[in-house]
Formats: structure tokens, sequence, C-alpha cells
């Protein structure tokens, strides 16, 4: 079924894990995408595969903490589609993990600069083609960043995270009047490429402890969870059938962050 028929989807970090399987999804029910991320043979595979199951796909290769590609990437994907209906600002790195008297200033604003200046910059350069038509902004967080504070040598990273939160929350508010929706959605872990961005310092692995789960608890299933799954959710906020639903967080962890 075509539950975002001719939409115009924009998708960031499309090219592996949570953004490639919904930007796969999105165009199996018909939306038109165009593919943010850095260029590399995992991400240019996005652009072939949905375009040989019949969808329209188009890749803009951009660094989502450089406004200038940024905006460019909109304006490609408006003058190609005409607009743009649906941002789905997922782009994010683990970035340095280190305990904060080793956390480098440096990492600090490039994990900030990724997953959280990306995400303003993503919404900033989308929406002057996307308030005449209204739409929804899907905005990826993580339950570190909301619920769950564990994983040492997370401070930038969860800074981040909760930072999407209010972004989310505060532009859900500025945009409601020109009927464009804004949700963020909260992963626990989910299986993907992220590991690849994650720069693991020694004295984070010297100072972590393994976690146990008190008695009883578990997660709804054992492993991660796929990125399919959050696909689902974020064709769920894309799509009208969630026309009433703005400025929330939504959790999508299996109870992970309740253990
Ligand atoms: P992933 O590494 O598989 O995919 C992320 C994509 O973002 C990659 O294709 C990467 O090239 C791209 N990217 C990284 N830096 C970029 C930049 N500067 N500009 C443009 N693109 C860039 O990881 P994923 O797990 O699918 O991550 C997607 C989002 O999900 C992230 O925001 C992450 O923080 C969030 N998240 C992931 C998990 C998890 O367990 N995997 C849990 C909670 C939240």
């Amino acid at each position: 079924d075509g539950r975002v028929k001719d939409k115009v989807a924009v998708i960031t970090g499309a090219g592996s894990g949570i953004g490639r399987a919904a930007a796969l999804k999105l165009a199996q029910h018909g939306a038109k995408i165009v593919l943010v991320d850095l260029i590399n043979e995992r991400s240019e595979k996005v652009e072939e595969a949905i375009n040989e199951m019949g969808g329209e796909a188009i890749f803009a290769d951009t660094d989502v903490s450089d406004p200038a590609r940024v905006e460019q990437a909109m304006k490609k994907a408006a003058e190609r589609f005409g607009g743009i209906d649906i941002l789905f600002a997922n782009a994010g790195v683990n970035g340095t993990l280190a305990p904060i008297e080793h956390l480098k200033p440096e990492d600090w604003d490039q994990t900030l600069g990724i997953n959280l200046k990306g995400t303003f910059l993503s919404v900033k350069y989308a929406l002057p083609h996307m308030t005449a038509r209204g739409g929804s902004i899907i905005i990826t967080s993580s339950i570190n960043g909301s619920r769950k504070f564990t994983g040492f040598g997370m401070s930038a990273y969860s800074s981040s995270k909760a930072g999407q939160i209010a972004f989310a929350k505060m532009a859900a508010l500025e945009l409601a009047h020109h009927r464009i929706r804004v949700n963020a959605i909260c992963p626990g872990a989910i299986e993907t490429n992220i590991g690849q961005n994650t720069n693991r310092t020694p004295e984070v692995d010297e100072i972590a402890i393994p976690i146990e789960y008190p008695q009883g608890n578990q997660p709804l299933e054992h492993g991660p969870g796929h990125p399919n799954q959050v696909a689902d959710l974020v064709l769920f906020l894309a799509s009208e059938e969630s026309s009433h639903i703005s400025g929330t967080a939504i959790y999508i962890d299996g109870v992970e962050s309740l253990l």
C-alpha cells in the first residue's frame, strides 16, 4: 500500500543501519527518496537497491555537520522532486567514548557537531522547502539521552541525544502553524554498523562494569533490535496515521531502558 505515496522524503544517514532500512521502507510505500550520507560503497548501494525495486531515489553526498553542504542537499531534493514532505534526521555517530577527564574538547565538538548541530542544520535547511506543504520531521535520538544513562564514557553522545529531544519539542511547537509535525524516536540497541564510527579509548574499558539486570527483569528480545523494526515506526510517524502526534519522544527498545 502507498502509505506515503508520492511524498518526498529526505533521510540523513541513509547509507547504513536505521537510515537505510527507513529509506527502503518509505520507498516501498511510495515515497520518493533523497539519500543524504557520506559517499562510500555501502551508501551508494542503497540508491541502486531502491531504483531496482522500481522506486525513485537520488543520493546527496553530504556531511551533515557542514551548513553549506546540508543547504545544497536540501536544494537538490527540492529541485529534483518539487519540495520536501518528510525529513528523517537520523545521521549520527557514537564518536569518541572516554571518561570526562580524558575526553578532548575536539572530540566533544565532533560528536555534538554531527549528532546535534547536524540535526539543527538538516531541519533548518529543509524548512524552506517544507513550510508551504506541511509535513513530518522525525529525529533519531536514543534511550541514551532520555531514560537510560549507561555506557561509560558516553557523556558527549548522551548530551547530543538529550539535546535532540529538546530540539524536537521546540521545533514541534514552532512549526505547528505550518502543519509540520516533529517527533523524536529513542531506540535501544539496534543491530547496525554504528560500532564502526566508535572510538573506544582504553580508559573506558578499564572502568566499565558489566551490566547485570535485577532478577526477573528481561528485555522483550534477547539481543539487539533490527533496523526494520525502527523503520516501521518511522513509516508510522511519516504517514498521516500519526496526524495528531507531535512533540513526542517514542521509545523503541523492547523495555531495555526500564531494566
Ligand atoms: P550506522 O553507522 O549503521 O548508520 C549511520 C549512518 O550515518 C552511516 O551511514 C554514516 O555514514 C552516517 N553518518 C555518520 N556521520 C555522518 C555525517 N557527518 N554526515 C552524514 N552522514 C553521516 O548507525 P545507526 O545505528 O543506523 O545510526 C543511526 C542513528 O541511530 C544515529 O543517530 C544513532 O545515534 C542512532 N541510534 C542507534 C542505536 C543503535 O544501537 N544502533 C541506538 C540508539 C540510537
